[in-house]
């Protein structure tokens, strides 16, 4: 595929806030956008050229969907793979390919594509049987944390098991899905690298940035990590290589533990602009919304230079209705996502403040 010309029209499946600042990232490069989504009245749909509300599997829907874009990209990792092949069949063309969702989806094949490449992980094995976990734990050892293979996301479906005690209530907690029990890492810090590969395999990357969650949803992103730029190095160095395996197209996050004695492991990847990337959009030259426009359209990337050091905080849920009070302060860039009600544990916007380079 050429590079796409300004004027033409991405297409993007889902219609979050991801969606929502991707669709402002390509309105800002001469592009219109068109969403896919199931929801109505989405954030991204009212930034949108046009909006397609369907299922996913609606085969027709897809269809139209596909002969009205130049590419089409997603703003979350669960699309199904039958709606990627569904789109590709009807001519479109999809980016990053679909074999990335796949990878992407079951927390056991992306740790065996982690281990392939030589990428440390926590020690895992499948769970599918209450047997089954008995045997995992023997295997593995205690605290472990038992996660449902697949549409985990946010810290949902997933039970820490301690003690031999807990194994009962972490197998009810997966309701029967197929699980993976992992060991606990007992990390100093966890670190995220956001990084691009370009249609052409060039690459760029961010600074590795230090996320604290609560309650598994991510509530800070402090850029950059205070760490050593070695380890930097090492997060960036992972991060192409899992781009190259999978002729990556797009921005791709990667989340790390980083261990006490300066090692890193993997955790998980997002094939997609990522939380932990939203300080880009204040900090840097070029952010992840843009680069991941610039990706799929075919276009070169752009700078990834950090221009001051960033602390973004997510407004969750109620922490939103302060909008006022972070509007009136002169140190804080706030970003809301127009969703219309505020949910206990919903992302509502952030606050990224800036500060001098360190
Ligand atoms: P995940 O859905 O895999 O990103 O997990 C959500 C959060 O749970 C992570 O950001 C960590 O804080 C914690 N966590 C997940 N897996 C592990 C692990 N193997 N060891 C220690 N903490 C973990």
């Amino acid at each position: 595929m050429n590079a796409l010309a300004p004027g033409a029209v991405i297409g993007i499946l889902g219609g979050g806030q991801l969606g929502r600042m991707l669709a402002t990232a390509a309105a800002r490069l001469g592009f219109d956008v068109h969403i896919f989504t199931d929801e109505t009245d989405s954030p991204a749909a009212r930034v949108a050229a046009r909006t397609i509300v369907a299922d996913y599997d609606d085969a027709a829907a897809l269809a139209a969907f596909a002969r009205g874009v130049g590419v089409v990209t997603s703003e979350f990792e669960n699309v199904p793979a039958a709606t990627a092949e569904a789109l590709i069949g009807a001519g479109a063309i999809v980016r990053p390919n679909p074999r990335v969702l796949a990878a992407a989806q079951d927390r056991i094949d992306e740790k065996t594509l982690f281990q392939s490449l030589g990428i440390d992980t926590a020690p895992f094995a499948p769970v599918e049987t209450r047997a089954g976990l008995d045997r995992a734990l023997d295997a593995i050892g205690m605290p472990a944390i038992l996660k449902t293979r697949r549409l985990g996301y946010d810290g949902k479906g997933q039970a820490r098991i301690m003690t031999p005690a807990e194994a009962d209530g972490g197998f009810a907690a997966m309701a029967g899905q197929p699980a993976i029990l992992e060991g606990f890492c007992a990390f100093e810090r966890e670190v995220s690298m956001v990084a691009a590969r370009g249609a052409d395999g060039a690459f760029a990357c961010y600074d590795l940035v230090e996320n604290v969650h609560e309650g598994g949803i991510l509530r800070r992103t402090t850029a950059p990590a205070r760490c050593a730029g070695e380890i930097g190095a090492r997060a960036a160095d992972i991060a192409r290589r899992v781009a190259d395996a999978l002729d990556y197209v797009g921005v791709i996050a990667i989340e790390f533990f980083l261990m006490a004695d300066g090692s890193l492991i993997a955790n998980e990847m997002a094939p997609r602009v990522h939380n932990s990337g939203h300080w880009t959009l204040d900090a840097c030259a070029c952010d992840q919304f843009e680069q991941h426009i610039r990706a799929v359209a075919g276009w070169a990337l752009g700078p990834t230079d950090r221009l001051c050091d960033a602390e973004m905080t997510n407004l969750i849920g109620d922490d939103a209705l302060a909008w006022e009070r972070y509007a009136a302060d002169p140190s804080a860039r706030l970003h809301l996502y127009g969703k219309r009600e505020a949910r206990p544990g919903r992302k509502m916007g952030h606050v990224t403040r800036l500060f001098p380079r360190g």
